[in-house]
This record gives C-alpha cells, sequence and structure tokens, in this order.
C-alpha cells in the first residue's frame, strides 16, 4: 500500500497546542505499530488570514485537494466558515461523523454511547441566503442523493454497531423538506437491512439528556447535526473530549468539536483529548484498526487513572497529559 498522506492543520488559539500534544500521541502509536505516514503542515484560519490576507490560503486548499489523503485540522477561530464550509464543500466530505461517548474519570451528564452521522454539504448551511428590503431567506437544501450517501455511511456504522439508526428531523413543520430527507432516508437504511425507528429534533434532544442510551446511530440534517452534537458532547462530559470525521467517497478530514477557544489559548492547559480521538479516527479511516483502537484506550486508560487537564477538575498541562496518555502505548 501507498504511504498515506496526512495534511496537518493545527489552526488557532489552542489549535498548535492541541496538535501538538496529539501529534505527540500519534508518532508513539504509529512508532510502536511500525506505521509509516507522510506527515505535511500547512495553515488556516484567523492567523493565516491576517499573514496572507485569506483565511484559507491557495497553497493549504492546493496540498488538501491534491496531495493529501486525509486532513487532521485543528480549531479555526471567527473565519472557521471560510476554512471548514470551503474544505468540507472542496473535499466533497458529505458525512460528518461525531461520537458522543462516556469516558472512565469523567463526570458524564448520563451514560451515553452514540455515533451522530450529520449530513454536511447541503441543508440551509448549503450557503444560500438573500435578503430583498424588509426580509431576508436561508435556503433549506434537500436532494435526494445527498440523503441517499450519508444514509448509506449511518448504516455503515450501525452494522459495526448495535445495528440501530434513528434519524431525526421535523418533518412533521417542514414536510417537504425534511419528509423528503425522513423518507430517503428510510428508504436506504431498510434496504441496508438496518433497524431504524425516527424522531423529532426537538424529542430528541429532550431524549438526549434524559436518556442517550436510547440512541446508537443518530442519523440527521446539517443543522440539527450541529446542534445535537455539541449537546451529545456535552453530555458526555464537555467539549474537550469530543472528536469528528468528515467523510466522502474519495477524501476525510478529521477534527475536533470544540473552536478556538481564545480565553485558554497559549496557556498550555488545553484538553487535547479531543483532538487525539480525531487521529485515532484517522488511524482507524485509514485502515489500521488495532493502533486506533490502541490510542483511545490509552486515553481511557490515562483518565480512568486520573490523569487530567483543569477542564476536567485536574492540574496537568496540555503536554504531561499528552506525555501521560502517550505512557500507555506500548
Ligand atoms: P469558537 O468561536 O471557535 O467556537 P470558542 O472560544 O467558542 O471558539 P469553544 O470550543 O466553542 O470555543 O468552547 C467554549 C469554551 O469551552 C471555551 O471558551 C473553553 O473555555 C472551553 N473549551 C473548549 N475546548 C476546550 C478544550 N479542548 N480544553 C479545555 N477547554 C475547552
Ligand atoms: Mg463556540
Amino acid at each position: 500500500m501507498a504511504v498515506p498522506r496526512v495534511l496537518v492543520i493545527p489552526g488557532d488559539g489552542i489549535g498548535p497546542e492541541v496538535t501538538d500534544a496529539a501529534m505527540y500521541v500519534l508518532e508513539k502509536t504509529l512508532d510502536m505499530y511500525g506505521i509509516d505516514l507522510e506527515i505535511r503542515y500547512a495553515e488556516a484560519g484567523d492567523t493565516a488570514a491576517r499573514k496572507y490576507g485569506e483565511p484559507l490560503p491557495s497553497e493549504t486548499l492546493r496540498l488538501a485537494k491534491n496531495w493529501a489523503d486525509v486532513v487532521l485540522k485543528g480549531p479555526v477561530g471567527e473565519t472557521a466558515r471560510d476554512v471548514v464550509v470551503v474544505l468540507r464543500r472542496e473535499l466533497g466530505v458529505y458525512a460528518n461523523i461525531r461520537p458522543a461517548r462516556s469516558l472512565p474519570g469523567v463526570v458524564s451528564v448520563a451514560p451515553i454511547d452514540l455515533v451522530i452521522v450529520r449530513e454536511n454539504l447541503e441543508d440551509v448551511y448549503a450557503g444560500i441566503e438573500f435578503s430583498v428590503p424588509g426580509a431576508a431567506f436561508a435556503v433549506k437544501v434537500v436532494t435526494e442523493e445527498g440523503t441517499r450517501r450519508v444514509a448509506r455511511v449511518a448504516a455503515r456504522y450501525a452494522s459495526s454497531r448495535s445495528g440501530r439508526v434513528t434519524i431525526v428531523h421535523k418533518a412533521n413543520v417542514l414536510r417537504v423538506a425534511d419528509g423528503l430527507f425522513r423518507d430517503v432516508a428510510r428508504r436506504v437504511l431498510e434496504e441496508e437491512g438496518v433497524a431504524v425507528d425516527e424522531m423529532y429534533v426537538d424529542a430528541a434532544a429532550m431524549e438526549m439528556v434524559r436518556n442517550p442510551s436510547r440512541f446508537d446511530v443518530v442519523l440527521t440534517m446539517n443543522q440539527y447535526g450541529d446542534i445535537l452534537s455539541d449537546l451529545a458532547a456535552q453530555v458526555a462530559g464537555g467539549l474537550g473530549l469530543a472528536p469528528s470525521a468528515n467523510i466522502g467517497d474519495g477524501k476525510a478530514l478529521f477534527e475536533p468539536v470544540h473552536g478556538a477557544a481564545w480565553d485558554i489559548a497559549g496557556k498550555g492547559v488545553a484538553n487535547p483529548t479531543a483532538m487525539i480521538l480525531s487521529a485515532a479516527m484517522m488511524l482507524e479511516y485509514l485502515g489500521y484498526r488495532e493502533a486506533a483502537s490502541r490510542m483511545e484506550l490509552a486515553v481511557e486508560q490515562a483518565l480512568a487513572a486520573g490523569f487530567t487537564t483543569p477542564d476536567l477538575g485536574g492540574g496537568l498541562s496540555t503536554m504531561d497529559y499528552a506525555r501521560a496518555v502517550a505512557k500507555f502505548i506500548q
């Protein structure tokens, strides 16, 4: 197999710190399993915008599109929209995968272990907005093909888990748009032999706090998924823990759910868990299952042993925590 090419974009705020920490744990894992990756770094975000006059420099976009097999990206600040939305569209990564799961030693609101599969390119985030005097409009875009392909990803995830998918929508109000999503998604999932149920998004938000273990794989539209995945992340124990993958037919992009967190940037106190787990999802995607599980297990072991950063009540710096995690990789 050709050596996989990984483009690393550290991003803004706490991005460079959590990236350093995650790369430290990743390198240790690669050594341990004798895995070879070709790694390059590129800039994007607020800092890049100040330096080059554009948040997503053309060289970064070129590397992501034409050189890299996968992108590992840190958080981006104010310019997130210009970076993430463009990268997602240019790379055609139509499915956003956000697992939320209780971790040992971390206080969660309720036991949770679910994966949100969110449609990533359509819905009201497709970018079709306009105004006329006195009124503004955002168009909710739902296509059959866009729904079909993300539903297939949900089916794939379901088959590697309990095999159940909950479609989350609001088809009682948005009968045409959400109705299409619901109908097409249901048909695909049933064809794939997956057990399906469905829930309105408001009810799903309530259930995700009240009884999250009711969910296994949640398949939903772009905006609902955006909101529900922050909620699920917090139920599991906080934004600092939540990784994500953006998957398409050729490329994939991995990033923590959290933002740039400028309030704690440069202090060496950020929790790099979300970034480490994003790197683990990347390894899994590249086919290195065992190495990916080892990384996840190392995080669990470190947390269970009480190694934590200040957001979780501990006293470790970002790098000390990464070193503690890396010690469990052997
Ligand atoms: P953005 O505008 O990009 O969303 P933000 O500053 O709102 O960035 P978020 O990631 O949304 O940052 O997080 C909100 C708050 O949660 C942060 O201000 C920070 O205090 C905390 N936080 C987020 N991520 C982490 C992390 N990895 N480690 C520790 N604290 C975090
Ligand atoms: Mg935020």
